[in-house]
């Protein structure tokens, strides 16, 4: 295997720690119960990285970085699953804000210390391979944004009994907060390659419903991992499923296992469609 591959022409010491991040990524492993997942591709460069994130009392437990791609994208990666355990999700956002900067020309901000990110500044000559150094970290931006604020998550011990009220549904909107409810509202979303729901196509695994936090998970695949319309179906499934009345965040987690299986679609129709019995 060719490890030079992809690599630009870095400074001879920085070529190292990519390597070493590149050999042996840190964060490679699924987490049991991550707060929130995100996916995200580089078409150019055919990177793909997933990142989990597990956070308590609004700070990074545990971070996930599981992908396959380039020396550049994978030490990244490898580089954000070492640096953001420990830290508070403000700390994370100036942490990727200021690896932004660097790629961008700018020097970080003081007081804030890029680690081993500092072996990927000679990327930033190479701006095609940008996206590949920021894929993880956009990413992450993605997810951080998808994470309700700290405020929205109170401890239920600690909530008076006069506050049980307002964790309740609006009046007269919300049915109740059900799995089936939830794809339901999803159905409207369409797999646009395919033309036909993503519910119908067997592409929601399905949805973990919170109601006391009005919290709702979706677990879907694509039909394959090359599917360019990945980010915007998830991104319009996240939102289908935050538009159910009494739902205040969703997330969605993108799941291969099992992968998308044609036989499995739930709908006739689709199968019609489609051909396949
Ligand atoms: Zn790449």
């Amino acid at each position: 295997m060719d490890i030079d591959r992809g690599m630009p022409d870095l400074d001879a010491l920085y070529r190292d720690v990519v390597l070493d991040h590149f050999r042996s990524p840190r964060g490679r492993r699924a987490l049991a119960e991550p707060t929130a997942c995100n996916e995200g591709q580089n078409l150019v460069c055919g990177d793909h990285v997933k990142v989990g994130l597990k956070v308590v009392d609004g700070r990074v437990a545990d971070v996930e970085v599981q992908g396959r791609g380039c020396a550049i994208s994978t030490a990244s990666g490898s580089m954000m699953a070492d640096l953001l355990p420990g830290r508070t999700l403000d700390e994370a956002k100036r942490l990727l804000e200021a690896f932004k900067g660097v790629m961008r020309g700018e020097a970080p901000p003081d007081g804030v210390d890029l680690g081993d990110l500092d072996a990927l500044e000679g990327v930033r000559k190479f701006p095609v391979r940008v996206k590949c150094a920021l894929l993880a970290w956009a990413t992450l931006e993605d997810l951080l944004k998808a994470l309700p604020p700290p405020a929205a998550q109170p401890a239920p011990s600690q909530a008076p009994p006069s506050a049980a009220a307002s964790t309740t549904a609006p009046p007269g909107e919300a049915g109740p907060l059900t799995e089936a409810a939830v794809l339901e509202a999803l159905r409207p979303v369409v797999d646009p390659e395919i033309g036909l729901s993503v519910v119908d196509l067997g592409l929601i695994y399905g949805a973990d419903v919170d109601a006391a936090k009005r919290h709702v998970t979706v677990r879907m695949t694509l039909t394959t991992p090359a599917c360019p319309y990945g980010p915007m179906l998830f991104e319009q499934v996240r939102q289908a499923a935050k538009r159910i009345p009494g739902v205040a965040e969703a997330v969605v987690v993108l799941v291969w296992e099992p992968p998308w299986d044609p036989k499995t679609m739930t709908s006739d129709v689709a199968k019609d469609a489609m051909g396949i019995w």
